[in-house]
């Protein structure tokens, strides 16, 4: 039987890998031992996705989060590292984009573990995005490079891959496979009594949270259309919530904390219109026939640019209200199976039992 190490940490990772472990469960030819790197840590950032997705519970906790990137960084490759050594794994399972993907990889490669990348390939072409990095540098080190898009396979052609070692697979995206699956089980968030129809927002990339101009300028859009528009409804992430505080930003919309994604479901198919900067929620829109706009100067999902899904808008607030106010209630489509229609997982795991190294 192989031994798969899977590394997690952050919320999006958790969503993704649940669809991933229930499907090498339901093998007998796999085995996972599952890494939580900490990075991530509030109840409702991990615990809940923890007892609302089924995902089992990590082998290891290494409870690793805050200060610097270099700094959470080398102390995740330290630790990693420790229990790699003791648990032997035939595959390390690395997901997105975020440290403790970077760590893993890093860690795994060092000791000549292969390393399989789940959503591999994305890219923004903005290389001072966090996240673009650490994706570019997973990629060079993965043996098996599980691509969500046809795009994604083109990124990795573009930078020669197919002259290197590794295996690029189109899988689709696991996140449909997550959103299919767990659709039926939507529940309405605690003490929520928004009208349907309202603008369902999210805000939490550095590029936003961190420059002052631009999320002044957000959230000034934000209270226009709260006011003007439609409700606008904030599952705030906690760090944004810091940078609101100290900055002393007076944001006049919906807010709520972060919820379970069961609720973040729910409020995806009640909503008439998705408006954020994450990489995840702009698909999961889409899954919900919702339009986005997204409050970033890229997207790793430029399929939906092109479908017509979704619009970038940067943080320009004039723009930002312009777009959300055209598109709010507006329904798309998926006619082109854009993400793989929910196979993902099977796809991945029947890689990871045939590839031998
Ligand atoms: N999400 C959630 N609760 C929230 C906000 C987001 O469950 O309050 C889910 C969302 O549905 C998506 C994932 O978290 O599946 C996206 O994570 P995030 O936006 O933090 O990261 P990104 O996708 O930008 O890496």
């Amino acid at each position: 039987m192989k031994k798969i190490l899977t590394i997690i940490g952050a919320r999006p990772q958790f969503i993704k890998a649940s669809v991933v472990s229930r499907a090498i469960q339901e093998t007998d030819e796999l085995t996972e031992v599952l890494v939580h790197t900490g990075q991530h840590f509030d109840a409702n950032m991990s615990d809940v996705f923890f007892n609302q997705l089924g995902i089992p519970r990590p082998h290891y906790q290494l409870d690793i989060h805050g200060g610097s990137h270099g700094d959470m960084t080398g102390r995740m490759l330290i630790e990693i590292e420790k229990v790699l050594l003791k648990e032997k794994a035939d595959w390390v399972l690395v997901y997105g984009d975020t440290n403790s993907t970077l760590a893993g990889a890093l860690a795994a490669a060092k000791l000549h573990i292969p390393v399989a990348h789940v959503e591999a390939g994305l890219r923004s072409f903005n290389i001072r995005m966090p996240e673009e990095i650490n994706r570019i540098l997973t990629d060079q080190i993965s043996r098996i490079l599980f691509c969500p898009t046809d795009s994604a396979v083109t990124n990795l052609y573009n930078e020669g891959f197919a002259s290197k070692l590794a295996e690029i697979q189109q899988v689709g995206d696991v996140m449909q496979d997550s959103a299919m699956f767990f659709a039926k089980q939507a529940a309405q968030p605690k003490d929520f009594n928004v009208a349907d129809g309202f603008i369902l927002t999210t805000l939490h990339r550095a590029e936003n949270t961190d420059n002052p101009e631009r999320l002044a300028a957000i959230i000034e859009a934000l209270n226009h259309l709260h006011k003007n528009t439609a409700p606008v409804v904030l599952p705030l992430h906690p760090r944004t919530r810091n940078v609101i505080a100290k900055q002393g930003l007076s944001l006049d919309v919906q807010v709520i904390d972060p919820v379970g994604y069961l609720e973040m479901i729910w409020l995806l198919q009640h909503a008439g219109l998705v408006l954020t900067d994450s990489g995840g929620v702009q698909k999961e829109a889409f899954f919900f026939n919702k339009a986005c706009v997204t409050m970033r100067d890229q997207t790793e999902w430029v399929e939906l640019i092109e479908a017509g899904a979704n619009e970038l808008v940067g943080a320009d607030t004039q723009a930002i209200i312009n777009a959300a106010g055209k598109k709010l209630g507006r329904v798309v489509e998926d006619e082109n199976s854009l993400y793989g229609g929910g196979v993902a997982a099977k796809r991945i795991v029947e890689q990871l039992k045939l590839i031998e190294i």
